[in-house]
């Protein structure tokens, strides 16, 4: 539970035991190549530069943007949320123009305004699953229409726990992070560029750590591999045993693990009158936003006080609101290795102990 880093599955906890191998040497390179074949199933791509980069989720996304935005290009990003508005600040640093398109927070974005909202853009970018709000924005039909433009996700909520397929949907870049539902601790940031926007890299980014081209030598040449900066090797020991993981139980079960849990949530909330935040159909499984029941709180007791009661007496983390949604609403999140009915029925069962 905790819609920030979750309680890593226990093989990952293991893989932090193994004995450390220099970052060139010949077994770890080995294993990196696997971590990335790994990465490459889940995200259901042949993308060729397929590879965690070496920082949180953010270091996904800057890394996306510094490669492929440069002043006066025209982006177009879909804003419903914190994780879009920190795409557009991210884009404005690149000096790129940027065409925010909105929907209310809560609700979906709808595709046909993204793809109308410009003739021409070098890059439309979208946040999968927003984990400010728990609402799903469609990646398919943008892709379909993309035209020119290249198509940018941020999977870091939904990697592991809803599709994704970045082929079948024309994405052409793709981020997530480790600590959402992949089961792992924070620290890396899964990235995956396709062979077309492989070609529009730009030849010399802003940043020297999250150049591209450089990196590439490193994690996908063939051969002796180019020293670029010391691989976290024991993050990618942890992230390669939580994708073995994932890939052992079946990505298309691990899914089905993540919905049996957020219907059961949502039912369970809804039926005890709590409203949820995005309509049925953009909800999130591993995600769930909800409205804080004012109504419920005992006497003097702020909606931050069962917060904090739920953590100290039963040990469930659940988080409040982020940005306009601060103090309004609460985000619970059920992924990886938490998402498990004993923990929803468990929560639930809090709730109504804690609530009047
Ligand atoms: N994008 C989304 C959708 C997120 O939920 C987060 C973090 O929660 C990020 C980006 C940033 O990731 P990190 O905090 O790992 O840097």
């Amino acid at each position: 539970m905790g819609p920030g880093p979750c309680n890593p599955y226990p093989e990952v906890t293991q893989a932090f035991t193994r004995p450390l191998l220099g970052h060139l040497d010949a077994e770890f390179i080995a294993l990196l190549d696997e971590t990335c074949e790994r990465l490459r199933a889940v995200f259901r791509t042949d993308n060729a530069l397929t590879f965690p980069v070496s920082g949180t989720g953010s270091a996904g996304m800057e890394a996306a943007f510094v490669n492929l935005v440069t002043r006066g290009d025209t982006v177009v990003i879909g804003v419903n949320g914190v994780f879009g508005q920190r795409m557009c600040d991210l884009a404005a640093r690149c000096e790129a123009d940027v065409i925010a398109v909105e929907a209310e927070w809560g609700a979906p974005l709808d595709p046909q305004r993204l793809l109308e909202a410009h003739p021409n853009p070098t890059l439309i970018a979208v946040v999968h699953a927003e984990t400010s709000t728990g609402v799903r924005n469609d990646l398919a039909e943008l892709g379909a229409a993309k035209g020119d433009a290249l198509l940018l996700a941020d999977c870091v909520t939904s990697l592991g726990g809803i599709d994704v397929r970045l082929d079948d949907w024309g994405v052409d870049v793709a981020y997530s992070g480790t600590q959402k539902c992949l089961g792992v601790p924070p620290g890396l940031a899964p990235l995956s560029v396709s062979d077309r926007a492989m070609e529009r890299l730009l030849k010399r980014p802003q940043s020297w750590y999250f150049d591209l081209q450089m990196i590439a030598d490193y994690v996908t040449g063939s051969g002796a591999r180019a020293y670029h900066h010391t691989a976290p090797i024991s993050m990618i020991y942890a992230l390669h045993a939580g994708l073995g993981v994932v890939l052992d139980e079946g990505l298309a079960a691990a899914q089905a693990r993540h919905q049996q849990c957020g219907d059961l949530l949502q039912d369970g909330l809804e039926s005890r009158g709590f409203e949820l935040v995005p309509p049925p159909g953009a909800r999130l499984p591993q995600l769930t936003s909800v409205r804080v029941p004012e109504s419920r709180l005992p006497k003097s007791v702020s909606e931050a006080d069962i917060r904090k009661e739920l953590l100290n007496r039963y040990g469930i983390e659940i988080g409040g609101g982020l940005g306009a949604f601060a103090g309004k609403c609460w985000r619970i999140g059920c992924m990886g290795h938490t998402a498990r009915p004993r923990n929803v029925t468990l929560l639930l069962a809090a709730l109504d102990e804690l609530l009047v």
